[in-house]
């Protein structure tokens, strides 16, 4: 979902931006229009995160995945070595990238428990020669999330597709962090890369130019033609994260919706989340119903009061809520007595 306001002042700038006489679609990225939205939506999202001036900002494309090989290839820098937490399928996702590169070292996995809690930071086994540690802090399809930044003695690398922008972060624990943009940030096509500049310039041999981070840096993420539209509609979105409140006013408000549906779902006796409570997500809410033949006729119903895009993941099925930022509590409310409605007619 994106904000209402977002899209209506894209569609307001389609044909004309702010007089230029050109949509942003038509725009040259190298022209002063394009480089003054680019340089906006930057400043915006520094601004947002309170991003320190030692870190880069990249708009890249390729989407998280193109960063699960992305990552190795400019951190290893000599070591053929990385620590990976698996809490879910883009844990594995990553895994199974970053093996073509190093040797992976799992420092813990919850998949024995099918992905439904976070083992404790002090049962990881790191290894020493560790060039980088990868986490993926919130799980899309699991619905699971670390709600705390672990300590851990390499740079912390972290892939937060969806869970980025949703509440305050302390940039400066990272080494690089990663997010596909269609998540909770704008539309798909964009990635957006944090980068400690540290980290920067020591990519392996042979590495494709396109997946140096140093490269993307030294031409400001305009070394190719990057994804403008993309960037345009993500700088509305932190504008209008920033008239909310900024982050902090987005953690109060997506606590909030997560814990009424959490609430919802416990106190059923009809849905259920199989997450340990420590470790629930705040942005994506897996349950099941009591019986899968119920899925159906949840979705159909669903649909007919305007509750779209509820089933889950394929990879588990069941239901799975995704309640990004633009998601108003007015949503979450509407689920949520759908919810208690549909288990008077079928419980
Ligand atoms: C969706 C998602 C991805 C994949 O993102 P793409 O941009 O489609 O490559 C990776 N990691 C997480 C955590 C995701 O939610």
């Amino acid at each position: 979902m994106l904000p209402e306001a977002v899209l209506e002042q894209a569609k307001a700038e389609m044909l004309d931006w702010r007089g230029s006489g050109m949509s942003v679609m038509e725009m040259s990225h190298r022209g002063k229009e394009f480089v003054s939205i680019a340089e906006q939506a930057e400043a915006d999202l520094r601004e947002l995160l309170a991003i320190p001036a030692n870190y880069k900002v990249l708009f890249l494309q390729g989407g998280a995945s193109s960063q699960f090989a992305m990552v190795p290839i400019n951190l290893l820098r000599g070591k053929n070595k990385a620590d990976y937490l698996n809490l879910g399928q883009w844990s594995k996702k990553a895994i199974s990238e970053a093996k073509k590169f190093c040797q992976v070292n799992v420092v813990a996995s919850a998949e024995a428990v099918n992905f439904t809690t976070v083992p404790s930071r002090d049962s990881w086994k790191c290894d020493p020669e560790a060039a980088y540690l990868h986490c993926t802090p919130n799980e899309t399809i699991g619905g699971v999330e670390m709600h705390t930044i672990p300590e851990i003695d390499v740079p912390l690398v972290a892939d937060m597709s969806s869970t980025l922008l949703s509440r305050p972060l302390d940039v400066s624990k990272f080494g690089v962090i990663y997010a596909g943009a269609q998540k909770n940030i704008g539309p798909a096509g964009l990635t957006i890369v944090i980068v400690r500049e540290d980290l920067i310039g020591q990519t392996i041999a042979g590495a494709p130019t396109m997946l140096d981070y140093a490269v993307m840096v030294k031409d400001g993420s305009m070394y190719n033609t990057p994804p403008t539209y993309a960037w345009y509609i993500a700088g509305l979105v932190f504008q209008w994260i920033k008239a909310q409140g900024g982050l902090t006013a987005m953690g109060a408000h997506n606590k909030a919706k997560a814990e009424l549906l959490y609430k919802a779902i416990d106190e059923s006796g009809f849905y259920k989340n199989p997450v340990d409570p420590a470790y629930r997500s705040w942005m994506n809410v897996p349950f099941i119903l009591p019986d899968a033949a119920l899925d159906k006729p949840f979705l159909a119903e669903a649909k007919t009061v305007g509750l779209l895009t509820l089933a889950g993941h394929r990879s588990v099925g069941g239901m799975r809520a995704s309640i990004y930022n633009a998601m108003p509590m007015a949503g979450v409310k509407a689920l949520v007595d759908f919810m208690a409605d549909f288990q008077k007619r079928h419980g």
